[in-house]
C-alpha cells in the first residue's frame, strides 16, 4: 500500500491513527470547534481520503473540491449532514460505523428514560447543596413505552425496557415482525402512539421527511403525564413547541441527548425549566464503543484508498466491488 493522503476533520483514538498513519499522510483539524469548510474544501483538493469525524456537512460543493477522493470515511451512524447522492453521483463511496455503538447508545437511552422518572440527576443537586429530601418520580413497571424508529438502537432500547416490566408499542415507516415476536412489541400508527404511549423514545434517523415531526401538535396529542426522550437528532423537534408544550405542563417532562441549536447554549430558556433533562450528544460516548467505532472507520478508509469493498457502504452502488 503506498502512502495516500487523507484529510481528518477531528482527532481520534490512538490506535485507529497510528493504524491510518502507517499508511497515510495525515491532515488533521486540532482547532477550536468545526472545521471551516472552506479551510476543508482547500485540504481536500490533493486528498485521497476524508476521514469525516463530528458531523461535517458533505455536499456538492465540497466534493467539487476534492477531485481524487476515493472513500469518505465517517465515524457515527447518523449521516444527515452528508448528502450521500452528490457523493453517489461523483462515485464516492461513504461509510458510517453502524452496530458497534448500538448497545451503548441504547444504554444512554434508556438511562436518560430512568434518570427523568426517577429524578437521579435532581436528588444528587439536592444532596450536593445538603438538602436530604426525598425526590418522587413515577415508576417505569407496567408503564407503555412508544419507540418512534424501531430500528437498531430502538430494538436494543426495547429489550432494556421489556427487561424492566415496560409495554412496548413502536412506529416506523414500516412494520417490523421480528421485534413484534421478539418483544411483544405492538405496531401503531404516530398518531395512536401519540396518544397510547405513557413514554416516547425518539430514534429516527433525521431526514426532510422526518424533521420536525414532533411539533406543537404531537406534544399536544400526547399525555400530560408523558415523558418524552430524544436521542436521535436535535431537528427532529420543533425546539419552542417543545419548550412550550413543558412550560404548559402539557407533557411532564423531556430528556435530550441531542438538542437544537446543538451545542444547546447554557443561556437557553429550555434549561430554565425544572422538567426537562439535557446531555451533551454523548449516546455513543463509552471508551470501548468510540474506539471500535474509530476503528472500523479506519477500517473502511484503508479499504477505500485501496479500491476495496468497504464494510459499512451506506451507497453500496458505488462500493468498490
Ligand atoms: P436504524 O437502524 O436505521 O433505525 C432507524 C429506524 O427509524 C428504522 O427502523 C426506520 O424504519 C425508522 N424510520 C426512518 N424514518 C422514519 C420516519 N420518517 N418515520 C418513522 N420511522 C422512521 O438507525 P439506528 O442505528 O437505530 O440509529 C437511529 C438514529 O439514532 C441515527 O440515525 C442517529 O441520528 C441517531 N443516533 C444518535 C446517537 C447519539 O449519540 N445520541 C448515536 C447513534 C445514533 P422504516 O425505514 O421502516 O421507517
Amino acid at each position: 500500500m503506498g502512502k495516500y493522503k487523507v484529510v481528518m476533520s477531528g482527532k481520534t483514538w490512538p490506535n485507529a491513527y497510528e493504524k491510518l498513519a502507517e499508511h497515510c499522510d495525515i491532515q488533521m483539524w486540532e482547532g477550536e470547534g468545526k472545521i471551516p469548510q472552506e479551510t476543508l474544501r482547500d485540504w481536500l483538493r490533493d486528498a485521497d481520503g476524508f476521514f469525516n469525524i463530528g458531523h461535517i456537512t458533505v455536499d456538492e460543493e465540497l466534493l467539487e473540491a476534492a477531485p481524487n477522493l476515493r472513500v469518505i470515511s465517517q465515524s457515527g451512524v447518523g449521516y444527515d449532514s452528508v448528502d450521500v447522492e452528490a457523493c453517489t453521483k461523483k462515485g464516492v463511496p461513504f461509510s458510517n460505523t453502524p452496530g458497534v455503538l448500538v448497545e451503548a447508545t441504547a444504554d444512554l437511552t434508556f438511562g436518560l428514560l430512568l434518570s427523568a422518572a426517577r429524578r437521579i440527576h435532581e436528588g444528587y443537586e439536592k444532596v450536593k447543596q445538603g438538602n436530604w429530601e426525598t425526590v418522587f418520580g413515577v415508576d417505569l413497571f407496567g408503564k407503555t413505552l412508544g419507540i418512534v424508529g424501531m430500528g437498531d438502537i430502538g430494538s436494543a432500547v426495547a429489550r432494556r425496557a421489556k427487561a424492566s416490566g415496560m409495554n412496548i408499542v413502536y412506529h416506523n415507516r414500516s412494520r417490523k415482525h421480528e421485534a413484534e415476536k421478539e418483544l411483544d412489541a405492538v405496531y401503531l400508527s404516530f398518531e395512536e402512539l401519540l396518544h397510547t404511549a405513557d413514554c416516547i423514545v425518539c430514534l429516527v434517523p433525521l431526514s426532510n421527511e422526518s424533521k420536525g415531526m414532533f411539533g406543537e401538535e404531537e406534544f399536544k396529542a400526547m399525555k400530560s403525564s408523558a415523558y418524552f426522550v430524544n436521542a436521535a437528532r436535535g431537528g427532529l423537534v420543533n425546539t419552542e413547541a417543545l419548550y412550550e408544550a413543558l412550560k404548559n405542563e402539557e407533557i411532564a417532562y423531556a430528556a435530550l441527548d441531542v438538542t437544537d441549536p446543538e451545542p444547546l447554549p447554557a443561556d437557553h430558556k429550555l434549561l430554565q425549566l425544572s422538567n426537562v433533562l439535557v446531555t451533551p450528544h454523548i449516546g455513543s460516548a463509552t471508551y470501548e464503543t468510540r474506539n471500535r467505532m474509530a476503528d472500523l472507520a479506519v477500517q473502511n478508509l484503508l479499504l477505500g484508498l485501496e479500491k476495496k469493498p468497504l464494510v459499512t457502504c451506506v451507497n453500496e452502488e458505488v462500493n468498490y466491488k
